[in-house]
């Protein structure tokens, strides 16, 4: 028998769906913060599901322990030390620390 394997273009509109999520998350979070953190659970589950990666970039703009959109100055504060980024999530505390590569 055949091992069923999920198809690319399977993956790649998860793909879609999940950078489609994170839109609007941005755009929805600060009137209605509880919708953003739903939409990143509706992308977090689809990357599991379809085994994709969440993109760098929106990887980091979303607090991994309750969901939370982080937005720099909104739902986020982000410190730089040293080498490193440092976002805390402004809903539940979690710390990111984030290694930093300064140019030049
Ligand atoms: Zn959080």
């Amino acid at each position: 028998m055949k091992r069923f394997k999920k198809p690319d273009w399977q993956k790649q509109i998860s793909r879609e769906r999940i950078e489609i999520l994170f839109s609007e998350a941005e755009k929805i979070f600060r009137t209605n913060p509880e919708r953003a953190k739903n939409y990143i659970k509706q992308a977090w589950r689809i990357a599991l599901k379809y085994r994709v990666r969440i993109p760098l970039a929106l990887k980091r703009s979303f607090c991994k322990k309750c969901f939370y959109y982080l937005k720099a100055g909104a739902s986020a504060s982000i410190r730089l030390n040293k080498q490193r980024l440092i976002i805390t999530c402004k809903n539940c505390g979690a710390v990111k620390r984030i290694p930093y590569k300064r140019k030049g």
